[in-house]
Order: structure tokens, then C-alpha cells, then sequence
């Protein structure tokens, strides 16, 4: 275990008491924080256990190095994880590889693909040991938790958002999400991108020789009634009747599937009052085409909870907290977006598209790390950012 990073701190959260309403990945990992910090914390899940829907997440090196700070690596991150070699985006018609940006020359920890359980299971653990408390079965709203700070990490349907704010629906983005897992025990460590007019798939492996699958479709209309429910995986296949034949190949395998609306906010305007804050999807839900909704809450968490141990006063640490995360949020979401654009090019753009990203990748191999080294390379935890 690494050398954990609360020497780094002002130690002003010695003692403190927060209540963390929501126990996702946002939820716990700012427990964690705060526990790691000296405070006293109860997370209140609403869920009678905690857990997580049936699929795959990526986690970048800079949420890894938020982890790595609270003490979240070595054997137990390689038990539930794997490492990425790779990104390939692919012709999703034709198959073929367009170019390989490589991961294996990043600086610090690796970039890798979990099991959302596993994940979770980890960060639990880390709570647990820490001393934190949590509370199951707790659905409550921010106004009936005591503490010196009570943080808001409900996700998108966050009243807490809405208190700071006023109401706001969340918004359809005009994108729909099929999540499935398949047998695919020689997988190689790479996420490839199948791009296509309109559509996309993401896949990586999972532990336990699984391929997560991730395929969206650009569409009007969302059935008002939910969210996410189970489709028939005929109609995933269906969506994708063209496409390349290892593509088909890996949908064929698919039995159960989940299809989800994509739904967001803007950025939420204001992430805190004196006493109580917001963070991750609660904050600023994000369309997943960057991988960054839960890295973004884990830097969240990191922030406000450092925030807070350097300041006597809790007001002023969350107006340096929003300050601090509020325009590198509302840049990886802006990337994120143009990412839903570019993936789904058709015609002639389409065409252009992938030459420039060949050449790309033969002239400049280091052109994709040095691109993204503002989202990947950026250090919550040091000053490196
Ligand atoms: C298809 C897809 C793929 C994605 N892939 C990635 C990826 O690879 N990498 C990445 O970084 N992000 C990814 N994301 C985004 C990521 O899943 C979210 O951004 C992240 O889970 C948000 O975490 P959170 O803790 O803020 O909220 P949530 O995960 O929504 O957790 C909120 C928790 O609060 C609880 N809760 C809600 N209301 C109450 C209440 N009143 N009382 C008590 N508890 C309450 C809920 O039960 C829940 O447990 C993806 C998203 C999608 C849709």
C-alpha cells in the first residue's frame, strides 16, 4: 500500500462529523476520504444492500490515482481489475482496426476495466475499515442528517441538487444504451470502439474471462415509463445487422440485456450552501463516451474532502471545492460530447475522419496520450494539475 496522503493535509477534518447521502461509487469513495481524514462518517444507501448494475466500468489513472492515495491498490486492485494495453477504434462496418493508441506508456497507474461489483466490494471493504457506518435501507433527503458537512451523492435524481438549485428535470440526450456481458475468456486486454453512422459499441474484458459491452443508438424517443429495463437482444442484434462480422460475431453471444435512456443536466450552477454539498452525478451527470462520470466523482470526492481538512471553515472550503472542480468537470463533459459526435460520423466525414486518425497514429504514436494528458495525467491529489 502506498503511503497514504492525509500528511498532505491541513488535518482540520480531525473529529469533524459528515453524513453521506448515497452510497454508489461518488458516495463511498468520498467516505473514504473523509474517514482516511480523521472525521467520523455515516453513509446513508438507499438500496437494502449496496451494489451496482451487472457491468464493466473503466477506471482512468486519474480517478486510479485518487484511489491509490486512500490506500486502494496493489494485490486486491489486480484481483478485481485488468489492465489495458490499449484503445482501438474500429470500422464498425468493415472490421477493421482504424489505429491502436497505446496505454502502456502512461505515466503512473494504469488505466483499467473493473466489474462494477467488484468495485464497489473494494471500496466498501476500504469504508468499512476505516470506521465508516453505514446505513442500509436509508432513503432520506439531506434535511433529516446531522453533520458538519452532509454531502448530496444521489447521483442524477439528487433532491439535494434540487435544493441548491430548484428543480430541474434531467434532460433525454437522444441516445440510448444497450449494457450486456458475454463469455469471452481469450479477450485481450484492449477497449475497442466499433464506430458506426449514427451508432457505436464499447468493448473490454472483465475479470472472470467476461467481455463487457456497451452499444449506443441515437434515437428520438424514450419510453416515459423508466429509465432502464430488459430488451430482447434481438433488438440490439438488429440495430447492428450490418456490421462488421466480429462484431456480429461478439452480439450473437448476448442473451440478457439492459436497455437505458441517456439522461442529463447541465452542470449543476451551485454545489453547496454553508453546510452541504453535491458531487458526482448529482453535480454533473455526463454522457459516458469519455469514461469519466465516475472518475469525475471519485476526483470530486478527493477534492472536497481535502478542501475541507485545509480550511476551519466549512463554508469557505466548499466555495474553494466548486471553484476547484467546477471548469475541469465541465471539460471532460464537453469532450465527452463531442466524442457522441465523432463516433457517429456517416459519409464522407466518416471517411475523413478515419484516414486522419490512421495517420495520425502512424506519424504521431504519442499524439493520443499527449491529447488526453490533460484528463488522464491531471493529479487530484498533488499538486500536478
Ligand atoms: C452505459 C454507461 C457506461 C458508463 N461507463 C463509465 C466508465 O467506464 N467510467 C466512468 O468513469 N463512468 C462511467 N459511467 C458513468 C458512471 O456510471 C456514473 O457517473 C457514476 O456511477 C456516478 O456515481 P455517483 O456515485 O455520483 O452516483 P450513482 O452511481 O447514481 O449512486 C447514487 C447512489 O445514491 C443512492 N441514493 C439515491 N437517492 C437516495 C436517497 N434519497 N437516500 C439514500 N440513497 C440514495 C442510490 O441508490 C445510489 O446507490 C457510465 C455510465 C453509463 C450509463
Amino acid at each position: 500500500m502506498t503511503e497514504l496522503s492525509t500528511h498532505q493535509h491541513g488535518g482540520l477534518n480531525r473529529g469533524r462529523h459528515v453524513s453521506i447521502v448515497g452510497g454508489g461509487i461518488g458516495g463511498l469513495t468520498c467516505a473514504l476520504a473523509f474517514a482516511r481524514s480523521g472525521a467520523r462518517v455515516d453513509v446513508h444507501e438507499q438500496a437494502p444492500e449496496i451494489g451496482e448494475v451487472g457491468a464493466g466500468i473503466q477506471i482512468t489513472p486519474n480517478g486510479a490515482r485518487v484511489f491509490e492515495a486512500l490506500g486502494l491498490d496493489g494485490a486486491a486492485v489486480e484481483a478485481a481489475s485488468i489492465k489495458s494495453k490499449a484503445v482501438l477504434p474500429m470500422d464498425g462496418l468493415t472490421g477493421r482496426q482504424i489505429t491502436r493508441f497505446d496505454l502502456t506508456s502512461l505515466d503512473g497507474p494504469a488505466y483499467r476495466f473493473y466489474h462494477r461489483a467488484s468495485l464497489i466490494g473494494l471500496l466498501l471493504d476500504a469504508c468499512r475499515d476505516a470506521g465508516v457506518v453505514i446505513h442500509l435501507g436509508s432513503k432520506i433527503t439531506v434535511d433529516e442528517v446531522d453533520g458538519d458537512l452532509v454531502v448530496g451523492a444521489e447521483g442524477i435524481h439528487s433532491q439535494t441538487r434540487a435544493l441548491l438549485n430548484g428543480l430541474q428535470e434531467p434532460f433525454f440526450t437522444g441516445q440510448v444504451a444497450w449494457r450486456a456481458m458475454v463469455d469471452a475468456p481469450d479477450a485481450d486486454a484492449v477497449a475497442r470502439i466499433w464506430m458506426a453512422p449514427n451508432r457505436h459499441v464499447v468493448t473490454y474484458p472483465l475479470k472472470g474471462g467476461l467481455l463487457n459491452i456497451v452499444a449506443v443508438l441515437e434515437r428520438q424517443q424514450w419510453a416515459p415509463e423508466g429509465w432502464a429495463h430488459p430488451d430482447d437482444a434481438g433488438n440490439l442484434r438488429h440495430v447492428f445487422r450490418d456490421g462488421a462480422p466480429e462484431l456480429k460475431g461478439i452480439l450473437s453471444k448476448v442473451d440478457e440485456v439492459h436497455l437505458w435512456g441517456l439522461f442529463r443536466h447541465p452542470v449543476a450552477e451551485q454545489w453547496h450552501n454553508d453546510t452541504v454539498a453535491i458531487l458526482g452525478d448529482a453535480a454533473h451527470p455526463t454522457l459516458p463516451f469519455l469514461a469519466q462520470g465516475a472518475n469525475m466523482a471519485i476526483e470530486d470526492a478527493f477534492v472536497l474532502s481535502r478542501c475541507c481538512d485545509e480550511a476551519a471553515d466549512i463554508a469557505s472550503a466548499l466555495a474553494t471545492y466548486q471553484a476547484d472542480r467546477k471548469p475541469r468537470v465541465s471539460r471532460a463533459i464537453d469532450a465527452a460530447n463531442a466524442n457522441a459526435r465523432n463516433y457517429h460520423l456517416s459519409g464522407i466525414r466518416r471517411g475523413l475522419s478515419h484516414t486522419a486518425l490512421k495517420i495520425i497514429g502512424k506519424t504521431a504514436p504519442n499524439a493520443f496520450l499527449n491529447r488526453m494528458d490533460w484528463l488522464y495525467g491531471c493529479d487530484v491529489t498533488t499538486d500536478r494539475r
